[in-house]
């Protein structure tokens, strides 16, 4: 996937530097036609960066005057310019990122990508893999402050508090994985209480990591689910056990399918646990909803907390309180 993205981004960067070059080959005949002296000292100007050449080439030096006529023409085009209303940078070459001048890479001798090439790519890698508009979620970014600090009820803390906790954990586990003693998390507790934000920040870590993250709605994999069990077609089932890391939202928000989902969820984990691929789910279900709704041989693997990094999340939905 990264290959690919990066091969359509060279494909339009050189697609942009041509446009470019046209736009710069307009602008100038543009300017010609309103005044044809523009066409004359540009001419000369050309003519007189060839004979410095030629002459550095055959040893003879190139004309100690030409930085001094260089500035005259240049100051001349300027006036010429600007008494025909066109912008001082006219004729300057065109860039969409002047930094990069449209190539993707900066620096000498070594050459690093440009913030633009590297944004691009992430964007769109982050829009590839199911992150989509929710980019801008990170740890970084996260806010605690939206969180009830009062003390929960019957507990010695706050919601603020757990969510400082549970924020430090993932962020550590996306930092370290795969070398974390729990290769999955499973992330429990009502809607609006952060869970999606915190997922949506480890695959973006990951991601810039360079691992191969998936994320999709519980309903989306059934989805996929079903197709691998009516028609055969595994594809995309393949794609979801082989990602290095899998992030599904909210398990037990998919319709329940006679066998399919049960089977399928048990053979998605067990697959994945072989395999020792970490997998991140988010569920609204409560232990004992996971064990009636998915059987006990799914519920046990899930809750298995050698296995699996469980984290309670409690306390206020966040998006009452902000309303
Ligand atoms: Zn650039």
């Amino acid at each position: 996937m990264r290959k690919a993205i990066m091969q359509e981004l060279q494909a339009e960067y050189e697609q942009q530097r041509m446009q470019n070059e046209q736009q710069n080959l307009r602008n100038r005949a543009e300017a010609v036609a309103a005044c044809p002296e523009i066409g004359e000292v540009l001419n000369a100007r050309q003519e007189m960066i060839f004979a410095g050449i030629r002459g550095i080439l055959n040893g003879q030096g190139a004309a100690e005057d030409i930085p001094v006529r260089m500035e005259v023409m240049n100051r001349r085009l300027g006036v010429l310019l600007e008494q025909h209303g066109f912008p001082a940078d006219h004729l300057d070459p065109v860039f969409r990122c002047r930094r990069c001048e449209d190539t993707g890479y900066v620096g000498e001798p070594v050459r690093e990508q440009c913030e633009c090439l590297r944004t691009a790519f992430f964007t769109r890698l982050y829009k590839r893999v199911g992150l989509g508009e929710n980019a801008e979620q990170s740890f970084d970014r996260f806010d605690l402050s939206i969180f009830s600090d009062e003390k929960l009820p019957g507990k010695s803390f706050s919601q603020r508090e757990v969510m400082n906790v549970f924020r430090h954990q993932c962020q550590s586990w996306a930092e370290k994985y795969p070398a974390v003693t729990m290769k999955d998390v499973l992330m429990m507790g009502q809607s609006g209480l952060g869970k999606t934000y915190l997922m949506h920040a480890m695959a973006k870590v990951l991601l810039q990591r360079g691992f191969n993250v998936l994320m999709i709605s519980a309903y989306r994999f059934l989805e996929a689910a079903r197709k691998a069990y009516f028609s055969g077609n595994t594809e995309e089932m393949d794609t979801l056990i082989d990602a290095d890391v899998l992030m599904i939202d909210d398990m037990g928000s998919e319709p329940l399918m006679e066998n399919i989902t049960i089977v399928q969820w048990f053979n998605l984990i067990n697959e994945r646990q072989l395999k020792g691929r970490g997998t991140v789910i988010s569920t609204n279900l409560m232990e004992a909803e996971l064990r009636t709704h998915y059987t006990e041989r799914i519920a046990s693997r899930l809750l298995n907390t050698s296995q699996c990094m469980i984290l309670q999340f409690k306390g206020d939905d966040v998006r009452r309180r902000k309303a």
